[in-house]
């Protein structure tokens, strides 16, 4: 089974740096999986024997209008299309009133998810995770995509059931 990957958040959290850190080919599996559109970003990545799709999404404000409220439409759908949703916050411009409404959508939505703090890189991950803590969707995990520390690890966790 092909599980596919989410990743959702608000704009600039790092959602795109991880697709392109998680992904090899981009778009390639649209045409043969049934359901799925080009309205979001697909890419398909593996780790070991583990192949899994990604949707990388354009981001929610919590505020949206226009453009705006189009993507957050998609990431919404995204979430509906996931087996798995990694929730990105950003560890440098802590907790912000969109990351609790993003968190609230998720509890209701009963997926599968993990709230990844990005951009801990050059700070303390402790100091960057204890803002998050109070999402109260589960325990913040540090990575820095940009750099790639905490990926793999994280992919381990998230495959582990796959
Ligand atoms: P998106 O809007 O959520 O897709 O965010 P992007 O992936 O486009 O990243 C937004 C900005 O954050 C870019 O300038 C990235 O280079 C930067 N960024 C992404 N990941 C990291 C990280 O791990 N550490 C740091 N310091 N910057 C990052
Ligand atoms: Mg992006």
């Amino acid at each position: 089974m092909l599980p596919v990957i989410a990743l959702v958040g608000r704009p600039n959290v790092g959602k795109s740096t991880l697709f392109n850190r998680l992904t090899r080919s981009r778009d390639a599996l649209v045409a043969d999986l049934p359901g799925l559109t080009r309205d979001r970003k697909y890419g398909e990545g593996r780790l070991e024997e583990q192949s899994y799709i990604v949707i990388d999404t354009g981001g929610i404000t919590g505020d949206e209008t226009g453009i705006d409220h189009a993507m957050a439409q998609q990431s919404l759908i995204a979430v509906e299309e996931a087996d798995i949703v990694l929730f990105i916050v950003d560890g440098r411009a802590g907790l912000n009133p969109a990351d609790e409404m993003i968190a609230n959508h998720l509890r209701r939505s009963g997926k599968h998810h993990y709230l990844v703090v990005n951009k801990t890189d050059g700070i303390d991950p402790d100091v960057a995770m204890a803002d998050f803590y109070r999402l109260g969707i589960g325990n913040p995990i540090p990575i820095a995509a940009s750099h790639g520390r905490g990926v793999l690890s994280l992919m381990e966790d998230v495959l582990a059931p796959y």
